[in-house]
């Protein structure tokens, strides 16, 4: 029986929800995590492996400076841990307890979800640490019920073992997602998508149906700050190859711009979408 659900991955700034996620979904998927893919909230990773699927679900840093800001921040977290099956509540025990971490305990007092919490950068030894987790576990008390692991994301400490706790939680569900699926396929299925929507909409009534999407790469290394994405536009016939171009250009302009916005918003930063139209007489065979 498989199973398989959302884990809303919460925690400050720098407790090490990237390390950690990095570590338990492989690598190359920080990219992801602007990528809107659940109703609401943002998927970090993908974990399949034997019978458990763990879907994790992103949420916003908590601050605790900008007030009005910070409101808008919780309901997103709010909303991550509406829509998931459990929490995971990353703490970093290098640093006290801090304001942040009273506002994700209030939120987590008034829900009912099983409840891991995370003591992250175990490796780190000094007094602090000690008596940093000591105030944690206090506080914690607080929770109706929690599950504690003592980890090190870095060094890859206890990260599988709590990994398998949180499985076993999950509720008994097939995947959620095709197994095989690694966090870069679910990014290029949705980059595909996106500009293959984009230029559906564009010329539905001259080509209904026709086009397809093939993303050549997606590269978000060359350049921190843009992502380069290089796709083809494929169609059956010269004629429909014509249409997506328009005239001098103007309508491939037009889908690159929209596509361009929404992988814009997507990715959380700026994008170069590079387009070409190609005709491949008979794609649809073998598909
Ligand atoms: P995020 O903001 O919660 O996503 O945190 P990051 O994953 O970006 O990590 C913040 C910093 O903490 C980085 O410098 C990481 O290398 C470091 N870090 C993460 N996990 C560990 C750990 O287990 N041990 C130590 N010593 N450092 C860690
Ligand atoms: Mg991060």
């Amino acid at each position: 029986m498989q199973k398989s659900g959302f884990i809303a991955l919460i925690g400050r700034p720098n407790t090490g929800k990237s390390t950690l996620m990095n570590r338990i979904c492989g690598k190359k998927i920080a990219i992801v995590s602007h990528i809107p893919q659940t109703t609401r909230n943002t998927i970090k990773g993908i974990y399949t492996k034997d019978d458990c699927q763990a879907v994790f679900l992103d949420t916003p840093g908590l601050h605790e400076s900008a007030r009005a800001y910070n409101k808008i921040l919780n309901k997103q977290a709010e909303g991550a841990i509406e829509e998931a099956d459990m929490v995971l509540y990353l703490l970093d025990i290098s640093r006290p307890f801090g304001k942040e971490e009273e506002v994700i305990l209030e939120m987590l007092k008034k829900q009912k979800k099983p409840i891991h919490v995370a003591y992250n950068k175990v490796d780190i030894k000094d007094n602090h640490v000690v008596q940093n987790s000591m105030i944690y576990k206090e506080k914690l008390k607080e929770l109706p019920q929690v599950k504690e692991h003592y980890i090190s994301a870095l060094k890859d400490h206890n990260v599988d073992e709590m990994v398998e706790d949180l499985c076993a939680e999950l509720p008994e569900h097939p995947f959620l997602y095709p197994e095989d699926m690694t966090t870069d396929q679910a990014l290029e299925f949705l980059v595909s998508e996106t500009i293959r929507e984009k230029a559906m909409l564009s010329v539905h009534k001259e080509i209904p149906h026709s086009i397809q999407v093939e993303v050549q790469d997606i590269d978000d290394e060359t350049n921190p700050k843009v992502v380069h994405v290089y796709a083809d536009l494929l169609v059956e016939r010269e004629s429909q190859k014509g249409i997506l171009i328009g005239k001098g250009g103007s309508m491939l302009v037009k889908i690159g711009k929209k596509a361009r916005e929404e992988l814009e918003g997507m990715f959380g930063r700026k994008v170069y979408l590079e387009l070409s139209v190609k005709v491949q007489k008979g794609w649809k065979v073998g598909r």
